[in-house]
């Protein structure tokens, strides 16, 4: 069995003490390979050094913390990413945030910086991976009038209207180990064309056992969505695993 994690952070405290044997288990259960999103300016130095040490393993995706963003931040994470343009293979994740932001004022501010994001997807030729949580229908307006790369909807959660959207406009979506837990994704993975979508952990977040999540938890994921489609586990992390070798462009 061949299977990618789409989408994890490798750089976190969490992975600190035992990234080598993180790394090892992901090996052992046949992970291609993963990439790693940063979360702002020092995570992206911290994920540099890792994808450095891991080359041809872990990949390295330039993003920040949406909620969290600064228009400070999202300056210097612009420019570190012009500067090691050859080192990442994708910007995001990037997007919305309207889960932690509920004021009309705080979600506007957002836009701008996204913006931000996109036109420095466009200008790099890369593809963009999007943090929509609770404000997918937007997230999706602004992509559809803004962008013409590949998108890559990252633990789409949205409703099966949204999800229909992005079948229609050929995106891509990545489920978490956990998705069958919720019914967004069990409907959305049934929606969107299995071409369509990669698998991811979220890791250290979002995990299917009682511990930390991390990359060889995507195997669960896996087995979940075969189960839902009625298709071979095999088949299942061939189809995602191709699909993120292409989106990512690996
Ligand atoms: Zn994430």
């Amino acid at each position: 069995m061949i299977l990618f994690d789409a989408h994890t952070h490798i750089d976190m405290a969490q992975f600190q003490k035992d990234l080598e044997s993180v790394v090892q288990r992901a090996h052992d259960v046949g992970l291609l390979g993963m990439v790693s999103s940063s979360m702002g300016p020092g995570s992206f130095r911290r994920t540099l050094g890792i994808m450095r040490k891991h080359n041809g393993f872990i990949y390295h995706s330039a993003g920040c913390s949406v909620s969290q963003l600064t228009e400070q931040d999202a300056t210097r994470i612009i420019n570190l990413a012009q500067k090691h343009t050859k080192e990442i293979v994708a910007i995001g994740e990037v997007g919305l945030d309207y889960y932690w932001i509920k004021d009309a004022r705080g979600r506007e501010a957002q836009e701008p910086l996204f913006s931000h994001f996109i036109e420095l997807a466009k200008e790099m030729n890369l593809p963009i991976v999007i943090h929509s949580r609770k404000a997918e229908e937007r997230a999706t307006e602004m992509l559809e009038r803004q962008f013409s790369g590949d998108v890559l909807m990252h633990c789409f959660d949205g409703s099966p209207q949204v999800a229909r959207r992005i079948a229609d406009d050929g995106w891509n979506m990545t489920l978490p180990a956990n998705f069958d837990r919720y019914q967004n994704r069990i409907a959305a993975a049934k929606i969107i064309p299995l071409e369509q979508i990669l698998l991811e952990t979220d890791g250290p977040y979002l995990s299917p056992t009682p511990d930390r999540n991390e990359p060889a938890n995507v195997q669960y994921g896996c087995e979940a969505l075969s189960g839902i489609l009625g298709i071979s586990v095999d088949d299942v992390a061939m189809a995602t695993t191709n699909n993120a070798k292409r989106f990512y462009h690996l």
